[in-house]
């Protein structure tokens, strides 16, 4: 068989790939057998060596040999789960099995098996709470072994199985893909033997070698993509017909205060790039409040005096009506057509804002993702503002490009990231930075607080209120599908209503509530007809209450240093002094109080970013699996750095020379590629 099957072909086509397995694999990403190679590990587990239970180090993770010695169950946030205990020749452990039920028809009493995991010691004795396992009836590899990220219901055993298989069969099968001058220049293998060793490394030397070079490569192919996305870009000539910049001067007429310098030195770049033929594709950066919407409404005047429409796109269905509304407002007595399109306009009157937009009538359409639909055509769009950009993905930016005829483009993020990580996932923005915070916003405490000291909180709270202020509780809810979160967070509601502020107004908000109950109780928080909001995400908060000036967050340690950062910029929005407490659970432990304290030292938002990069990788600042960069990359990111900037010299050195003959017939074949093809989608180019 594998002699008909290639690498292009349906990996549904391999034995033992059942339509069962298939649509897991496809959830990875993974498709023809090819994938297979490319996906690569995310960690890896060494497996030559076997430890004994009683020296196993806490937090260390590594590889036991044990027999199951007895079962029974624990209860955790109103369930049972399962208990095993185990033992080797030096001694015991107990096995926490959170909600893996399934695990009690396994690893019954008598079965020997392969542990995997890190233990911490309780009362002397270790535990794993989060464990892999393997039994004797499955082949124990002893080398290091490759540790894929999996969905439910698909074993790393399987996956494992596929890949070498792929790799037998098809590893020769994989060439080069950077330029040959390049590869000497550094002194690189061929890519398949890289290839192999990412997935199998005989050693951890090789290992190291294979994931540089491979990161390399990759980073370079990226880079590659941006550099000719780029000089593609600059080549367009975009109409631009001249704007006097008189609907802008009667908008700061009308502004009750001046912009500040940080906003001042923005809107000069911006207004460099828009004078430039070529579409402008800016990312702005800064914390919530510091004034990105301002600005971005002076580049969307510009652009209306010359006759263009302009989009706004926000992640929430709440956050678009709060922009609709401050907008609105700050546009009040000009003469502009500013109207709203999301997923709860319906009916006549979605017709009726798409005919007006159709006809060019309305100047700026504010809305959510709903603006993708197919049905909504501009006139003449010619800026789109994505806020919060993250959270969409690079596909929407281009989704929203093909609706205009190259329009600029403004990103507004309040996640601060790093450059190296900006250079990564926005290679093709160029950065603006918002640095400074209008004056006049008063000053946010932030204070750690043990569970037990929570009456503490409870006081400031309610001594707030009684100056008519008003409060957040945050409750981590990280997965949308978490029950368990959400009954937390409905449970500290009741328990705070009942027991601790019995005489005040909480509202409660969460993700299950529809679109008109969040925005109704958002929007009756917003006038003072709630003390207390309890919420479970960071979303729904991203609201602007300036009279709110207590964040409590409960669970602290279950959310990014840049989510809290974010959060807490909820607060302190107006003159008042403001306090956030952050409350970690019970179990926490040290680290996660240090982690924790950088917050308490610093509000430089960008600071906080780098040591969420350092400590917990970008995944937690970009999310996951929405940028259409290899995870790979992403997941060793810290370590890379210097190949990115070295990979982002190489490929614009290359773009520059590509008549060169070294160049010109590799990069034809480059942009023939699907690699190049999916991601010049992504980019617009
Ligand atoms: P961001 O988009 O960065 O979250 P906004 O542009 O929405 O910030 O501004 C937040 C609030 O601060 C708004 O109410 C806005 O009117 C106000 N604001 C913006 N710039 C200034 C400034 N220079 N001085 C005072 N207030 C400002
Ligand atoms: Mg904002």
């Amino acid at each position: 068989m594998p002699g008909l099957l290639t690498i292009y072909d349906d990996v549904r086509y391999v034995k033992g790939v059942g339509p069962s397995v298939a649509e897991k694999l496809d959830k990875l990403g993974i498709e023809k057998v090819g994938d297979l190679l490319d996906y690569y590990p995310r960690d890896y587990e060494d497996r030559r060596t076997i430890a004994v239970l009683n020296d196993a180090k806490n937090g260390q993770r590594a590889t036991f040999r044990v027999t199951v010695t007895g079962q029974s169950t624990f209860y955790y946030r109103g369930k049972h789960h399962p208990k095993i205990t185990v033992r080797d020749t030096s001694g015991s452990a107990i096995l926490y099995c959170f909600n893996r039920q399934f695990l009690t028809n396994i690893l019954k009493p008598g079965v020997n098996f392969y542990l995997i995991g890190a233990p911490s010691r309780k009362y002397g004795m270790p535990t794993f709470a989060q464990f892999d396992y393997e039994l004797d009836t499955e082949t124990h590899e002893p080398g290091i072994l490759p540790v894929y990220r999996l969905t439910a219901g698909l074993s790393q055993k399987t996956l494992r199985k596929l890949t070498a298989f792929a790799l037998e069969h098809f590893g020769s099968a994989i060439e080069d893909d950077i330029p040959v001058a390049v590869k000497r220049g550094y002194g690189f293998k061929d890519r398949r033997e890289y290839v192999k060793f990412i997935h199998f490394p005989p050693d951890m030397i090789q290992l190291r070698r294979a994931k540089e070079a491979i990161s390399y490569q990759e980073f370079f192919k990226y880079q590659l993509v941006v550099a000719l996305i780029k000089s593609k870009m600059s080549l367009i000539e975009k109409k631009r017909p001249k704007a006097q910049g008189r609907l802008k001067q009667e908008f700061l007429g009308n502004l009750t205060f001046s912009l500040t310098t940080a906003q001042k030195r923005v809107f000069a770049e911006i207004e460099a790039d828009m004078k430039r033929p070529s579409p402008m594709n800016r990312l702005i950066q800064g914390d919530v409040g510091c004034g990105k919407t301002v600005v971005s409404l002076m580049a969307a005047l510009d652009t209306i005096e010359s006759g263009g429409q302009v989009a706004l796109m926000a992640p929430t269905e709440l956050l678009a009506r709060q922009h609709f509304n401050t907008i609105r407002s700050l546009l009040s007595g000009m003469e502009i057509e500013v109207d709203f399109l999301t997923g709860s306009v319906r009916g006549a009157q979605r017709s009726e804002v798409l005919q007006v937009l159709k006809s060019g009538r309305i100047c700026i359409l504010i809305g959510t993702h709903a603006l993708f639909s197919g049905d909504v055509v501009f006139n003449n769009l010619s800026l789109a503002v994505i806020d919060e950009q993250h959270k969409f993905g690079v596909i929407q930016r281009g989704k929203l490009r093909e609706k205009g005829n190259h329009p600029d483009c403004i990103v507004m993020s309040a996640t601060p990231i790093p450059r190296t990580l900006s250079m990564t996932l926005y290679g093709d923005l160029d950065v603006s930075i918002i640095d400074e915070m209008p004056p006049g916003r008063g000053t946010v405490h932030t204070e750690i607080v043990r569970q037990a000291q929570s009456h503490r909180v409870y006081e400031k709270v309610a001594e707030q209120i009684e100056e008519g202020r008003q409060a957040f509780f945050i409750y981590p809810l990280i997965e949308e599908s978490s029950a368990t979160d959400l009954k937390n967070a409905v449970e500290s509601y009741e328990y705070l209503k009942k027991e601790i502020f019995p005489d005040y107004r909480i509202g409660l908000l969460h993700g299950r509530l529809s679109e008109e109950e969040k925005s109704a109780v958002m929007t009756a928080f917003e006038n003072g007809e709630y003390d207390i909001i309890v919420s479970t995400t960071v979303i729904e908060v991203g609201i602007d209450v300036p009279n709110a000036t207590v964040m409590v967050i409960e669970q602290a340690e279950r959310f990014g240093l840049s989510n809290i950062h974010q959060l807490r910029g909820r607060i302190g929005r107006g003159g008042h002094t403001s306090y956030c407490f952050l409350i970690p659970d019970r179990s926490t432990g040290m680290e996660s109080f240090t982690r924790l304290r950088i917050l308490k030292d610093t509000q430089d938002g960008f600071k906080i970013a780098e040591y969420d990069l350092k400590l917990r990788g970008p995944g937690e600042l970009v999310g996951r699996r929405q940028h259409g960069i290899p995870e790979f990359i992403i997941e060793n990111f810290e370590v890379n750095t210097r190949l990115i900037y070295r990979a982002q010299k190489d490929a614009k050195r290359i773009v520059e020379n590509r008549d060169a003959p070294e160049f010109s017939e590799y990069l034809k074949r480059f942009v023939n590629s699907t690699a190049y093809k999916r991601a010049a989608l992504f980019y617009g180019g």
